[in-house]
């Protein structure tokens, strides 16, 4: 048996982490499997439809990596893959049930469904529909309803007795029949509801398992039941755990950004991303944390995911990034900051970044940052002239009393560099340290004042390797300029 997958996100926003972690294990099962992940649209509530949703779905997905068998655009044997282009397989299936006694028409209208619901409210019993038109003939529960209303169809739930089934990662989860509802399968418009709608299309597309958000668990009984009104056999059912933030609140858009996409524009490795998600409520072993893509492929499966909640830890997220990044092999660090640098330095520096420049200074950068977008304030004085500083940030704690040292300290350092002709850091640094002593102040006193002067900043990468990057000739104008700043001492 072929492992058939699905993701199946409804189109009404920009995707977030969680949603995608679903996709993530959806793919993680087909490709350990070698079976085939479908994209699938779910685009049945018109009322909440996102047109710019489907686009941010697909390059989230892209980004990551997780390519799709069969979808909306490469198409495949069950196409269409979008639901609003396959309405009448819906409302085929929807008059199949009403043909076999496992559904009616309902013609009850809002007005009245209202009603009904705030009296349960009134009496404090959990609101449903009160079967109303199941209990009426076709003809009498037609005549009920407003001249020319449209009805929905509702599914015919047991009245009593109990729904079983196995998930894969609850164990067997039971619900008593008498706690559902008649829900809808089968909107006034023609639409279909979710319940109706996926499992049409899971059954038509041959799905093996359905690995879904816990959000749906509750719903499931439903899903059994039609599977068996329609004599269908049910796919494993397995349901992902949810998503907290280390607040234990369900993840949402305060604990930071939520969308893939977002993630993408601060900076974060797709890889390192995957990695951390696919940790979301799977685990390889007790203890390995760093694990590669083709790892997870090898050893992805349901038993080890676990139903406690999953806790989003952004800390972990940057720290892995940060481990991604040293990892990275050279060329692709060279990419990813020449590509970032060229779309977030200032308009104002001149472009094309110079990628001799960016190679020569990633090994620098490698370890000093956790994500991309800190590249940009610790990389921008190599491209970049005009740096920014105040007189105290460039005297700092060390020459703050004592203007004039820092002026014949920067005079003295000007004149030994000037007499470098190798301008390699090693040729840099040993006249600078020999001044140091001859000066008699602490190395990192004139190293700081050097580095504000050179790099426009009191943390920098390596002073003498960026220095050796800057070229003499820089160096030397903007240790002039901070002389300017400071005043020439006589
Ligand atoms: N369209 C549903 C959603 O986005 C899909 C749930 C499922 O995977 O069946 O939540």
């Amino acid at each position: 048996m072929t492992v058939r997958v699905r993701y199946a996100p409804s189109p009404t926003g920009i995707p977030h982490v969680g949603n995608i972690r679903t996709a993530l294990f959806n793919w993680l099962l087909a490709r350990h499997h070698g079976g085939v992940f479908i994209l699938r649209i779910e685009d049945t509530d018109r009322a909440r439809y996102d047109p710019r949703a489907v686009d941010a779905i697909m390059e989230s997905l892209r980004w990551l990596g997780l390519d799709w068998d069969e979808g909306p655009d490469v198409g495949g044997p069950y196409a269409p893959y979008v639901q609003s282009e396959r309405l009448p397989l819906y409302q085929e299936a929807a008059e199949r049930l009403l043909r076999s006694g496992h559904a009616y028409r309902c013609y009850c209208s809002p007005e009245r469904l209202e009603m009904v619901r705030a009296e349960q409210m009134r009496q404090k019993i959990p609101p449903k529909y009160d079967r109303h038109c199941r209990l009426l003939s076709e003809e009498e529960a037609r005549e009920r309803g407003e001249p020319g209303a449209k009805p929905v169809i509702r599914f015919k739930t047991p009245l009593s007795g109990i729904t079983r089934f196995e998930d894969a990662i609850r164990g067997e989860v039971e619900f008593d029949n008498e706690t559902l509802d008649d829900f809808v399968i089968l909107k006034s418009d023609g639409y279909p509801t979710y319940h109706l709608a996926h499992l049409v299309d899971d059954h038509e597309m041959r799905i093996t398992h359905v690995l879904r958000g816990d959000e749906w668990i509750s719903s499931a009984p439903r899903h059994v039941l039609m599977y068996e009104a329609f004599g269908w056999d049910p796919p494993v059912f397995a349901h992902l755990p949810v998503i907290l933030g280390p607040d234990k609140a369900k993840l949402s858009k305060r604990h930071g950004a939520t969308s893939v996409l977002e993630y993408r524009d601060q900076g974060y490795l797709p890889e390192a991303l995957f990695n951390f998600l696919g940790l979301l409520g799977w685990s390889l072993d007790d203890r390995t944390v760093i694990i590669s893509r083709e790892q997870f492929i090898r050893h992805f499966d349901l038993s080890r995911v676990v139903k406690n909640p999953a806790i989003f830890d952004r800390d972990k997220l940057d720290w892995m990034n940060g481990v991604y990044i040293r990892e990275l092999p050279e060329e692709r660090l060279v990419d990813l900051l020449t590509e970032w640098l060229e779309s977030h330095l200032p308009a104002r520096v001149p472009r094309p970044i110079d990628r001799e420049v960016v190679r020569r200074a990633a090994p620098l950068v490698r370890e000093r940052i956790k994500r991309l977008d800190e590249s940009v304030a610790m990389m921008d004085f190599f491209f970049w002239d005009e740096i920014h500083y105040s007189r105290e940030e460039l005297l700092g704690k060390a020459y703050a009393a004592d203007p004039e040292g820092a002026a014949r300290a920067l005079t003295l350092a000007l004149e030994s560099l000037e007499q470098v002709t190798d301008w390699r850091h090693e040729a840099i640094e040993a006249p600078m340290r020999a001044l140091a002593e001859r000066l008699g102040v602490k190395t990192g006193a004139l190293f700081g004042l050097v580095r504000v002067a050179v790099t426009g900043k009191s943390v920098s990468p390596p002073l003498f390797e960026s220095m050796a990057i800057v070229g003499k000739e820089r160096c030397l104008r903007r240790l002039h300029a901070a002389l300017d700043l400071l005043g020439r001492p006589d």
